[in-house]
Order: structure tokens, then C-alpha cells, then sequence
């Protein structure tokens, strides 16, 4: 896309330079009910000046003006992981947000040394996109999604959209069963997306979402959002998740993958076993690098 229409779609997005977004402090649980801000990352809910429908799997390039006078040139990419309504019917979109050492670390409340601030800021941003392909999530029977990290960014969107679908009446035949196979370094990250997940377990009267999460060298005693949510301390074993996964599923599957490289490589080379009619693999544009654990 060149710069003219690029310069078209952000003027659009963002009449009078008034959209906002707010910064907060992801804050998780752990069993004993006591609340803790994470350092690592942050949800920034944006609101566009326009109308805008965030589709599963979408993501939008963020610029923050407040970040001095050059950050009008540094423009980043994030998934739009769930959107609501605010009281007067606009659009917001929530991304998550990882904090690494340039950009996002400005733009963090918490500061690993100081402990920074826990409260909700709200500033100005300049929102371009959404971008990225819909995915054809209503033409299968079965979803199978795996992630690493902050690779669930990507995913959740997708699962959202399925159940926004399902409320609609819209594809009451479409995805049967949806399966999450989640691994992280710490699980304190399950916090990244806890309120949405136990939102949409909630909402899952028909008990079609599963959820597993692989935690590799970590005792974190976080809250689990949901009884339907399994938690294994080891690595993510991808091609017999995929080999038993594909032995239950009636139908066609569409296998989403947003996770490190050496894991898509293991589900590209599981998935080949498979015909195209009966497994739909597509890897998100993001791949998440290998994880630090930290905050
Ligand atoms: C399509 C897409 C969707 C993404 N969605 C998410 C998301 O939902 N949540 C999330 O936490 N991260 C997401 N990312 C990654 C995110 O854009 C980068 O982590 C962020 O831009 C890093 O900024 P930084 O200056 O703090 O990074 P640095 O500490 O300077 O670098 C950290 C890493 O980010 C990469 N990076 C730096 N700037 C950019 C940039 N402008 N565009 C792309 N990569 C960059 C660097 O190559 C490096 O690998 C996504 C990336 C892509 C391509």
C-alpha cells in the first residue's frame, strides 16, 4: 500500500486527531483473591471516530503522539483482540499489548523499578486499519487454535467472532467444537485475556470451548477463568494434540496458529499428514518470539 492511501486511511480513521485510547495495567489474581499489576503488558482500549468492525484476526497500526515529536513516524502493529460498545454505541477495540524495550516500554504505566502508575491513562492516538484477512471461520465444523505467548493476541479475536456468529443465528452449523492449546512461560500471562475467556466460557451454554493451557517451568498460583480450563505443566505436545484432536473432529477443521516459529514449523509438519478438505491451516501474520518471563 503506498504512503498516499496509507495517509487517506489514518485521516479517515481519525477525524480532528480525536481518537483515544486507554492505557490499564493488566492486574492478575492469584488463589488467595490478592490483585497484582503486571509489568509485562497492558490492554489499550481505542476508540475510533468512526464506525468500525473488528473482524477475528485483524490488526491495526497504533501511533501515539504523546511519545514526543517523532513518534508520529513510529507506527506498531497490534491484534484487536475483542471489541464491546461504549454507552453512546461507539466501537472499542481492546489490544494486548507485551511490553519489550522500545515503544511499548514507553508507553507502560508499570515500571519494573519504580512500580509505576496503576491507574488508567487516556491519551490520543492515530488508529490506520483494521488490516488482515477475515478468516473463514463459519465454512468449518471444528476450530483447533495454537499459540504461544502473546501469540493469544491474535487468537482470541478468532474465537470471539465465532461466538458473535453463534448469537447471531447467522451459522448455527458452524464450528462444533473450538479447542485452545495455549503455552506460556508464566502463569501469571493467563491474566492477558482471563476476563474475556471467562466471559465467553460463560456464555458457552453448549460446552463447545475448550481450552488448554501448557505452563512450562512455573508454579505461579494464578486463577483459572472457568472449571473447563486444563492446565499442564510441560511443553505443549503439538503433533499428538493434533493427531487426537483430528481423530475426534467430525467435519472440516480450521487449525489458526499465532506462536513461535519452532511451533509452527512442528504444526505445518503435522498438519501436511491431513488433506486440504478436512484441515484449513492459517498462520497469522505475527509470530511471537521466544518468551521472557518477567513482572
Ligand atoms: C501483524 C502484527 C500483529 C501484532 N500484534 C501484536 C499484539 O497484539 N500484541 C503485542 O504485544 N505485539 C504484537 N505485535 C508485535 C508488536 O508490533 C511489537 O512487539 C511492537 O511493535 C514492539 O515495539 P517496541 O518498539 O517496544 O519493540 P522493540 O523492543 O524495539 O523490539 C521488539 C521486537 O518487536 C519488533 N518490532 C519493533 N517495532 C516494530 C514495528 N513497528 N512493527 C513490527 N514489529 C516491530 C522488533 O523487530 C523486535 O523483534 C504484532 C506484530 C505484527 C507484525
Amino acid at each position: 500500500m503506498n504512503n498516499l492511501t496509507r495517509v487517506l486511511r489514518i485521516t479517515y480513521r481519525n477525524v480532528r486527531l480525536t481518537s483515544t485510547a486507554i492505557i490499564q495495567n493488566v492486574v492478575y489474581a492469584d488463589l488467595e483473591e490478592s490483585r497484582t499489576p503486571l509489568s509485562d503488558a497492558m490492554h489499550i482500549h481505542i476508540q475510533p471516530t468512526r464506525p468500525c468492525n473488528f473482524r477475528g484476526g485483524q490488526f491495526v497500526y497504533l501511533r501515539f503522539p504523546h511519545l514526543g515529536w517523532n513518534s508520529i513516524f513510529q507506527t506498531h502493529p497490534f491484534y484487536v483482540s475483542w471489541s464491546y460498545k461504549d454507552k453512546q454505541g461507539g466501537d472499542i477495540g481492546v489490544c494486548i499489548v507485551e511490553k519489550k524495550r522500545g515503544f511499548t516500554k514507553q508507553l507502560a504505566l508499570v515500571d519494573t523499578v519504580t512500580g509505576g502508575s496503576n491507574k488508567p491513562v487516556k491519551v490520543k492516538v492515530l488508529i490506520e486499519g483494521p488490516y488482515g484477512k477475515r478468516l473463514p471461520v463459519e465454512r468449518h465444523q471444528n476450530i483447533l487454535l495454537f499459540a504461544t505467548g502473546i501469540g493469544i493476541a491474535g487468537l482470541t479475536s478468532v474465537v470471539g467472532e465465532v461466538f458473535q456468529n453463534r448469537h447471531q443465528h447467522q451459522h448455527r452449523q458452524a464450528a462444533g467444537r473450538i479447542t485452545l492449546f495455549w503455552e506460556l512461560n508464566t502463569g501469571r500471562h493467563i491474566a492477558w485475556a482471563s476476563d474475556f475467556w471467562g466471559e465467553l466460557l460463560t456464555q458457552d451454554v453448549d460446552r463447545k470451548l475448550r481450552i488448554e493451557i501448557y505452563i512450562k517451568d512455573d508454579e505461579s498460583r494464578i486463577q483459572i477463568p472457568g472449571a473447563r480450563v486444563q492446565v499442564h505443566r510441560k511443553e505443549m505436545p503439538v503433533e499428538q494434540l493434533i493427531q487426537s484432536e483430528m481423530r475426534s473432529n467430525k467435519g472440516s477443521t480450521l487449525m489458526c496458529v499465532c506462536a513461535r516459529d519452532a511451533i509452527c514449523v512442528r504444526v505445518r509438519g503435522a498438519a501436511a499428514d491431513y488433506p486440504d478438505r478436512l484441515l484449513d491451516l492459517k498462520e497469522l501474520e505475527f509470530r511471537p518470539g521466544t518468551q521472557k518471563t518477567s513482572g
